[in-house]
């Protein structure tokens, strides 16, 4: 009898535990629940919300000590179910413009939040009824067969993959120190090859992860940018092979923010004159580490994506993917070969200078 009731406690949390891979599902079941209540315009006890802070997904936000990403789901979920609201809120965080959510990262996250959650009550019994049919199983075999077709051979088996957090939230997902976590909207709105891109994507950076020294990341701003660039670029060629136009509209962004992406993957070539030029800089100690830091956040936009894609599709066109592969740990090497292929194709290239800073302390990380 205990067994039985563990069995369907494990059903009804919608955890499964496949071949060692766990997928979690239980933020997008009490998310489900919670809105169900408010539109039929019930009130949503604290033991409700306690149970939808304590879910897989959810439990990442409502755990850190700033509550701001707990907050704004919370928030933005009430503003779309409950009908009692008032629509000034509302509608001032629809209306918040690109410029100002360009450098206030809170407000970016409100107004998507609420645009995907608006989104899905248009689509919730269609939303429910995908995750009460889906095969995750599935989704999981075909997404390690696809890193391994990337990468040009078998993933090792002995890897382990971060568990996967299915949840709602901004139609994003991130890779963590503790796992995947992958808006369910956006997910059901894939194809499934998107579907499977997208997880290869993150599963990726798990994969890198076996490889990298993460200490050099570490260092410091600068570091991590280095190293982010050659993380995020490679990952895009998993999935936004076909450009950042073509990937960004299909995904289901607004018109503002593939512009936004795709003007960031133009200017690729100024921005990395740029970095070299900091780095540069920061190497003769003409400018500190902390001055240094808060330039690179200008330079380097969202999390690198951009520069690292734009290098990385220069090198690929080069011929040099494979080369690439076989140090896709080693930031050195990613920019080295960058180079290379930039002089192959006429394309901007990074300076003697530039080139032996990074080789210098990058050789005390990777031999
Ligand atoms: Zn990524």
């Amino acid at each position: 009898m205990k067994k039985l009731i563990i069995l369907l406690l494990i059903i009804i949390c919608g955890v499964h535990e496949l071949t060692a891979q766990k997928i979690d599902i239980t933020s997008v079941d009490e998310f489900f629940n919670i809105a169900s209540k408010m539109k039929e315009g019930k009130h949503i006890t604290e033991n409700q919300w306690m149970v939808f802070d304590s879910t897989g997904g959810y439990r990442e936000y409502s755990t850190r000590r700033d509550q701001i990403r707990i907050n704004i789901i919370k928030t933005s979920l009430d503003l779309t179910f409950n009908d009692n609201n008032i629509n000034i809120l509302k509608d001032s965080i629809l209306n918040i413009n690109e410029e100002i959510i360009k450098n206030n990262s809170d407000l970016r996250l409100s107004k998507m939040t609420l645009i995907n959650f608006i989104d899905i009550k248009d689509n919730f019994d269609s939303i429910k009824a995908f995750r009460d049919n889906y095969d995750f199983n599935n989704l999981i075999n075909n997404v390690t067969k696809k890193l391994g077709s990337f990468l040009g051979k078998p993933v090792d088996s002995r890897i382990r993959f971060l568990p996967v957090y299915f949840l709602f939230q901004e139609n994003d997902s991130q890779t963590r120190e503790n796992g995947i976590y992958i808006d369910f909207n956006s997910f059901y709105r894939k194809t499934e090859e998107q579907r499977i891109n997208l997880l290869a994507h993150e599963f990726f950076h798990n994969y890198r992860r076996w490889f990298e020294n993460s200490e050099f990341n570490r260092k410091n701003y600068l570091y991590y940018y280095i190293d982010v660039i050659q993380n995020e670029g490679i990952a895009d060629l998993i999935d936004k092979s076909e450009g950042y136009r073509k990937y960004f509209t299909s995904n289901g962004f607004d018109h503002e923010m593939v512009e936004n992406w795709n003007s960031l993957y133009v200017q690729a070539p100024k921005d990395l004159e740029r970095l070299q030029n900091l780095m540069i800089k920061f190497s003769k100690k003409k400018v500190t580490e902390i001055v240094a830091e808060k330039e690179i956040h200008d330079i380097v936009k969202y999390n690198g994506h951009p520069i690292g894609f734009y290098m990385a599709c220069k090198i690929v066109n080069a011929g040099y993917k494979e080369e690439m592969l076989k140090t896709l740990y080693n930031p050195y090497e990613f920019f080295r070969l960058y180079n290379k292929a930039a002089k192959k194709q006429n394309d901007f290239q990074l300076n003697d200078t530039f080139m032996s800073y990074l080789n210098n302390i990058i050789k005390k990380y990777y031999k």
